[in-house]
């Protein structure tokens, strides 16, 4: 927010009361919602108007490598055209989940 002096105007120290009266609306219409994203572990980028959320595994896909991202009877990503570079990272060498008791 703004730091207001003696010397700001009065439309200044309205701009800050409305900017202020926004913020505590936003922070009450999207309080629980920005809670619930940061449990999960979520990006929130709060906006005056808005939010936007974003899963930060999304980062973790990249093109198949095999297909060129294109799918189709690609056996490497299954035909999506993308790798999850987490779910390729959990699993073993040989394929096999890790702790799933399966090698
Ligand atoms: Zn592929």
């Amino acid at each position: 927010m703004f730091l207001l002096g003696r010397h700001s105007s009065p439309w200044m120290i309205l701009r800050e009361r409305i900017m202020t009266c926004i913020q505590a609306l936003s922070e009450a219409a999207f309080g629980e919602v920005d809670e619930f994203a940061r449990v999960q572990g979520w990006q929130v980028r709060k906006r005056l108007w808005g939010r936007t959320y974003r899963d930060p595994r999304f980062d973790s896909l990249m093109a198949c490598a095999a297909c060129s991202g294109t799918g189709g009877e690609c056996r490497n990503c299954g035909g999506s055209g993308r790798i999850g570079l987490l779910k390729d990272r959990a699993r073993g060498c040989d394929g096999t989940s890790e702790g799933d008791g399966s090698s």
